[in-house]
């Protein structure tokens, strides 16, 4: 059966499209994804994802992800499942001129509640926090944690619920007409037809499209340290970000620890035969970090380790573009390590580019950021800072 539109990948992204799409009603959707929807291989596979507004000074992506999230929170009361656990996201600022400070007048302007706190009143509200090198901290009340592997898999249910089929299957573009994709092809033969394809591949768009994404994507293997909480957890302990010494963490949810990364570019990734053990070294950074910033858990041990991956642009910013060569084949991907709780955002976007909208800017916000052209090095929206986007000359 040939489908209107066919989404390769069940990530945030490609889940996301195709369920709106599907809702939208008036056309067929078929999703595809080699290993199911919230897999452990694909970056939308961890436990969860800090879900916040504050982006410096960029106010596209804080509306996103503050429309997004109400996207996320409806879905999981639909279906009764807990998708989103309101923690607030605590911002340690290190300089009175950074990014916290880049955010604030946008927070402000685009009507999103926040704090502004000096030390001592981190200190205080949260005691676990040790705070005293802080210049001050940001506190978004409304922020919180995605749980992102059950959230995919919710959606995916969702969109077969309103009628869209998924199915199993890894493929690859299959036989081209002229400016037109016809089909993708899995190993086995088996084919897909559609009007539209959307490939959502995350990490594995370089491998499927090399000509076109080789040097707009990397790979880097990102590892991620779980520490056993004390037996009496610390009720109310947000989710948190440090941009300039390139750290972040959620608290303890569902009882698995809290959660720390190193927010450094890693080495780069196979996403398919990677062996997934973390390196020795991104235990001792998070525990170098954790001494300083929450002393009580100096000693926690490790209870749980994973690696990820990052799909980076150099600027940071998403792909979300035409096929050069196939006039009916989009690209969506490069999560540079902020794109989970964007998914609604992209994958309402998209489609409207799909039924004809032209790239434009949204609200005094240029939207050419999302293109397949030259991009320059630079840290956007996103935790890990300036060294973190400077090592992508290294590679
Ligand atoms: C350690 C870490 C921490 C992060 N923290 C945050 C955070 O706090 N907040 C946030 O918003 N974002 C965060 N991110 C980024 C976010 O997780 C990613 O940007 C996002 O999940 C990418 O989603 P995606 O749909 O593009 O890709 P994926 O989730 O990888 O989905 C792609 C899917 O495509 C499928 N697929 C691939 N190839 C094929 C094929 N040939 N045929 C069929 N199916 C195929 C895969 O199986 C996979 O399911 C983090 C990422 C990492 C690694």
């Amino acid at each position: 059966m040939k489908s209107d539109l066919l989404v390769v990948g069940a990530g945030t992204m490609g889940g996301w499209t195709a369920y709106l799409a599907q809702l939208g009603g008036g056309r067929q959707v078929t999703l595809l994804d080699a290993w199911g929807p919230g897999n452990p291989r694909a970056s939308s596979g961890d436990e969860s994802r800090i879900t916040r507004a504050a982006h410096g000074s960029d106010a596209l992506y804080t509306r996103w992800s503050r429309r997004s999230l109400d996207d996320w929170k409806q879905l999981g009361e639909m279906r009764s499942e807990d998708l989103f656990q309101a923690c607030g996201v605590l911002w340690f600022a290190h300089q009175d001129d950074g990014f916290e400070a880049r955010s604030i007048p946008v927070l402000r302007a685009e009507r999103v509640p926040y704090e502004r706190l000096t030390p001592a009143e981190v200190a205080r509200r949260w005691p676990v926090v040790g705070a005293s090198d802080l210049a001050y901290a940001v506190y978004e009340p409304e922020g919180g944690a995605l749980m992102a592997r059950r959230g995919c898999r919710a959606v995916t249910d969702a969109f077969g619920d309103a009628g869209g089929t998924f199915e199993r299957a890894a493929v690859r573009p299959g036989s081209v007409e002229g400016p037109r994709l016809e089909d993708v092809i899995a190993a086995d033969g088996r084919r897909w037809s559609a009007d539209t394809f959307v490939f959502a591949c995350g990490p594995w768009l370089p491998h499927l499209f090399p000509d076109v994404l080789g040097n707009v994507i990397r790979v880097t293997k990102q590892d991620v340290v779980f520490f056993g909480p004390p037996a009496r957890s610390q009720p109310g302990a947000p989710a948190w970000c440090d941009f300039d010494l390139a750290y972040y963490g959620l608290p303890d949810l569902e009882g698995r620890g809290p959660k720390m990364a190193p927010d450094r570019l890693g080495p780069i990734f196979d996403p398919t035969n990677g062996e997934r053990l973390v390196d020795p070294e991104s235990v001792r950074l998070a525990r170098t970090y954790l001494r300083r910033r929450f002393p009580g858990l100096a000693d926690a041990p490790v209870v749980e380790t994973r690696v990820c991956q990052y799909e980076s642009t150099p600027d940071g910013h998403f792909l979300i573009a035409p096929h050069p060569e196939w006039e009916n084949v989009w690209l969506v991907g490069g999560g540079s390590g902020h794109g989970f709780k964007h998914g609604p955002g992209i994958g309402r976007y998209l489609l409207a580019r799909i039924d004809g909208a032209a790239e434009g800017i949204q609200e005094g916000v240029d939207e050419a950021r999302f293109r397949l052209g030259p991009r320059q090095v630079a840290s956007a929206a996103r935790t890990g800072g300036d060294e973190m986007w400077r090592s992508w000359e290294a590679f």
